[in-house]
């Protein structure tokens, strides 16, 4: 906006004072709306290109794939998902339960036989529509220094040996990182050791994303208490309620986050 020039909204609201029927004021209203939504998107778009690794798109803890299928499908991937995870069944027995529960649904007449076909017979696809399984990023890690390799089952690019070194000037590892088994009856190269990381990001998503989490952030302790009261909130502790945030002022307040990392040692040389 250029500088001592009154925005448009600024005009709009002036308009306003003068007392302009409804039918003009109703439609400028609706104009500068959908004007600041379209900045408004606009810089959400932007900030997500300026910040592609740090943006996370929430959308999958709000709206279940599993709504957008046919019910057939929905009670068929829900029973199986609960199966496997309240009830342990195997993969092998739900692949036979989705089996059978397809063709139970394409042999009656309510339920068109091109909508039970297109219930998958693989258990797995349930569990994914219901996105209970956290985001996982995959490594290969090495058995020997721990050093460890993005892995893609799909794409098995990673160094048959490992190249981590102890320190710049020492020999490389060289563990065997991969290892032969028989999956199928047929013989397939497969990691010696996996490391399975959940993402932070996605991790915190699906948290904020839960029902009832915001007027918990927002229950924020309004008044401190004093040194000698007993401490009913980890927000009245000293050390949270004495913190700063990066512009000075205290970085304590309703939706402020803290996380805390606890370990028992870092060891150098993973000896
Ligand atoms: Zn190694």
């Amino acid at each position: 906006m250029a500088k001592n020039r009154p925005s448009s909204v600024a005009r709009c609201w002036t308009d306003l004072l003068t007392f302009y029927p409804c039918c003009v004021i109703v439609p400028q209203l609706c104009s500068q709306w959908d004007r600041l939504n379209h900045d408004k998107e606009l810089h959400w778009s932007n900030q997500r290109k300026m910040e592609d690794k740090s943006y996370v798109n929430t959308d999958i803890y709000f709206r279940s794939l599993l709504s957008r299928k046919p019910v057939a499908t929905q009670v068929a991937y829900v029973t199986t998902a609960v199966m496997q995870h309240f009830y342990f069944v195997s993969r092998r027995a739900l692949r036979l339960q989705l089996s059978g529960l397809r063709d139970l649904m394409g042999g009656t007449a309510t339920i068109p036989t091109e909508i039970a076909e297109l219930i998958s017979g693989d258990p797995r696809t349930a569990t994914s529509h219901l996105h209970i399984d956290p985001v996982l990023r995959t490594f290969i890690c090495c058995t020997s220094c721990h050093s460890i390799y993005p892995y893609n089952p799909n794409e098995p690019s990673n160094p048959p040996r490992c190249v981590g070194r102890r320190a710049p000037e020492s020999a490389p590892c060289a563990a065997q990182l991969w290892k032969e088994t028989i999956v199928g009856g047929r013989q397939r190269l497969v990691p010696c050791m996996l490391y399975q990381h959940q993402d932070f990001k996605h991790w915190l998503a699906r948290i904020l994303a839960r029902k009832g989490i915001d007027d918990l952030l927002d229950s924020y302790p309004s008044e401190l208490c004093s040194e000698h009261q007993p401490i009913s909130d980890i927000w009245l502790a000293n050390i949270l309620s004495q913190l700063k945030g990066h512009d000075g002022n205290p970085f304590s307040g309703p939706g402020r986050l803290v996380f805390g990392l606890s370990v028992d040692s870092f060891e150098p040389n993973a000896s």
